[in-house]
């Protein structure tokens, strides 16, 4: 069962063996060198705006040597380097219309046959629906491609009311760019900088009425994708309301508890 790629990635780092034996209580340290003995394989994180998912993505990527892919970045990158998919995509976002499932779905498969992903990958923003879940599981279980392992989902959930504290009470100091919460992290004098006593400036978008909506759609969006994963005994949850280390920490705990549950071979 182990093919002669797994078994190199194993035979690769003696110190990832070692940290694999610690329990998940230990597996916070964000400065520990990539664990190459863990084979995450295809991890979805999905959390609503503000939760922290792109910090969290990134802590990841360091954590597991993985890369992280994202349809945003996708776009972008297919566009600048002007591939066939990327002139579609250009041609209907000029005409105002979004990108659809076929395209992105395209742009994803090429992404995934690429060097880096044989170890998995840290899927954000994708998939995004239904259909792209659904066409993201045939193709990993069609194309054979390492680590062969299923997608698993993990939600980072923070309560709706923190998340509306987190975004309306965001003020940003325009010249040196210094974030604080009136909340969580105020400045020492309220509306002034610590650092260069600049008058604090507010994000048009940092609203109630915004957040409501953006809620509204990730929740709309995010709720069917969910159900998916979780149907097929492949969703967990890590509680998004802690520190960002021990956010990951939880993150990484739900991600092993998930491939201990999930068959390690996927269709075989
Ligand atoms: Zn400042």
């Amino acid at each position: 069962m182990a093919s002669p790629l797994r078994a190199a990635a194993f035979a690769d780092d003696a110190a990832g063996r070692q940290d694999k034996l610690k329990n998940s209580d230990s597996a916070s340290h964000s400065t520990a060198p990539a664990d190459t003995f863990f084979l995450p394989g295809p991890v979805l994180l999905l959390g609503a705006p503000g939760v922290g998912k792109g910090t969290q993505a990134q802590l990841l990527v360091t954590r597991y040597g993985i890369p992280q892919i994202s349809t945003g970045d996708l776009l972008r990158g297919n566009i600048a380097r002007g591939t066939e998919l990327g002139l579609k995509a250009k041609a209907i976002m000029s005409s105002g219309r979004l990108v659809d499932d076929g395209i992105v779905n395209q742009m994803v498969l090429h992404r995934l046959q690429e060097n880096d992903t044989h170890r998995g990958y840290i899927l954000d923003g994708y998939p995004r629906t239904l259909d792209q879940a659904s066409f993201l599981d045939a193709t990993l279980a069609s194309l054979d491609l390492p680590p062969r392992l299923p997608v698993v989902a993990i939600s980072i959930v923070v309560a709706y009311d923190q998340l509306l504290q987190r975004i309306t009470g965001r003020r940003i100091c325009p010249t040196c760019k210094s974030i604080y919460n009136i909340h969580f992290n105020p400045p020492q004098v309220e509306g002034v900088c610590d650092l260069d006593a600049c008058a604090l400036t507010q994000r048009a978008d940092d609203t109630e009425p915004v957040f409501i909506e953006r809620m509204r759609t990730f929740e709309e969006q995010t709720a069917p994708v969910i159900a998916h994963y979780r149907a097929l005994g492949r969703f967990e949850e890590a509680d998004g309301d802690q520190s960002v280390d021990a956010v990951n920490a939880a993150i990484q705990t739900a991600l092993l508890l998930l491939r201990q549950q999930v068959p390690q071979a996927a269709g075989r």
